[in-house]
């Protein structure tokens, strides 16, 4: 099997996640993309919104149209500062015989040279560059291919500003996740 790994920290999730997934899995014949939301993303220790639990919640409801979506919670249930090199150890256990390939877009991917493992990572897994708007693909970002994938200018943390203004979200993330944060009342303030 092909299984692709979409980490983040899906603040919410949104459509620009689902889409470039999904774009993904065509152009590189994934069998499974699994998204896994970080406990606490290195890069974004101090930023963190939503709970860990209510961004699974999100995450739940808006991985169920897309039958090779697998939501994978092994980071949260790890908790501490999550690391991508010791998900895809445990990835390469769990599934010894599968080809994995590493999702990252290009913003992520900016920062790759100071990831823990850096080489260890890309030994690991094909890492895959995702296009995104407004993002320069990195020179000395991850060794691996760039997959020019739909261009969907939409960010997390558009989203939360959206919602801490009273804007709309319904264009921007799946009909249940708006739902969920309306009723959670989520990203109302700027914590
Ligand atoms: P924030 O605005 O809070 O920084 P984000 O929208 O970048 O959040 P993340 O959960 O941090 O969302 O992203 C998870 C992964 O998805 C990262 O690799 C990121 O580069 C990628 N990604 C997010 N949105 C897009 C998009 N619109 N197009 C391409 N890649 C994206």
């Amino acid at each position: 099997m092909r299984r692709g790994i979409f980490g983040g920290s899906f603040d919410p999730v949104h459509q620009g996640h689902l889409i470039v997934a999904s774009a993904a899995a065509d152009a590189l014949g994934l069998d499974r993309v699994h998204f896994v939301p970080a406990h606490v993303q290195p890069f974004k220790a101090a930023r963190q919104h939503a709970s860990p639990a209510d961004r699974v919640a999100m995450l739940r409801a808006a991985l169920s149209h897309d039958e090779r979506f697998v939501l994978d919670t092994r980071e949260i249930d790890r908790e501490g500062v999550s690391y991508t090199v010791d998900t895809l150890r445990a990835f390469t256990a769990e599934f010894p015989d599968d080809a994995l390939s590493l999702l990252i877009g290009a913003d992520a991917a900016r920062d790759f040279p100071e990831w823990r493992e850096a080489s260890a990572i890309a030994q690991l897994a094909d890492v895959v560059v995702l296009t995104r708007p407004g993002e320069q693909i990195p020179r000395d970002g991850p060794p691996g291919r760039v997959l020019r994938v739909p261009a969907v200018d939409v960010s997390a943390t558009q989203v939360r500003e959206r919602v801490r203004r009273g804007d709309p979200i319904e264009h921007l993330v799946p009909a249940a996740v708006a739902r969920y944060i309306e009723s959670h009342r989520l990203y109302r303030t700027g914590d």
